[in-house]
């Protein structure tokens, strides 16, 4: 494969795939932040929270899991009994959900989101932040 002359930017699917490769580095380094598997973030109706994605961030949740059947929004159409089936493409908010967060998950979220709403700009693709479901409504 050609080496990249300085300068040339990534494209933009992989430059997102880079922050959440940074974002797993820094989860996975927080002995407070675990993922028990459990679930819960994905059923969003009884979990009582909602998932907002990007622009850049659904089209990358397709591009990697495929385009489900949205079903009615009380859980991520990528749950697949019990877990999910998106984990390579799923979400900036998915990797920084944890059971057992005792405080710190917020920041890191809004640090590295501010960083994927600046991607979109950089790159001129439309910025929309919203739900989930919208954004399988919309597109
Ligand atoms: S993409 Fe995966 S981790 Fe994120 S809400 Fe859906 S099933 Fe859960």
């Amino acid at each position: 494969m050609a080496a990249r002359s300085q300068g040339e930017a990534l494209r933009p699917a992989d430059a997102l795939r880079s922050i959440y490769a940074r974002v797993d580095a820094e989860t996975a380094a927080r002995a407070s932040f675990r993922c028990e598997l459990s679930g819960r973030c994905c059923r969003f109706r009884e979990s009582g929270h909602e998932l907002y994605v990007t622009t850049l961030e659904f089209e990358e949740m397709v591009a990697r899991g495929g385009r489900p059947a949205p079903g009615d929004g009380s859980t991520c159409p990528w749950l697949r009994n019990g877990l999910c089936a998106n984990r390579d493409g799923r979400a900036l908010a998915c990797r920084t959900y944890f059971c057992s967060d005792e405080g710190g998950a917020a920041e890191v979220t809004e640090r590295y989101h501010r960083e994927i709403r600046r991607l979109h700009e950089e790159r001129g693709v439309p910025y929309a932040y919203k739900p989930l479901h919208a954004h399988f409504d919309d597109s």
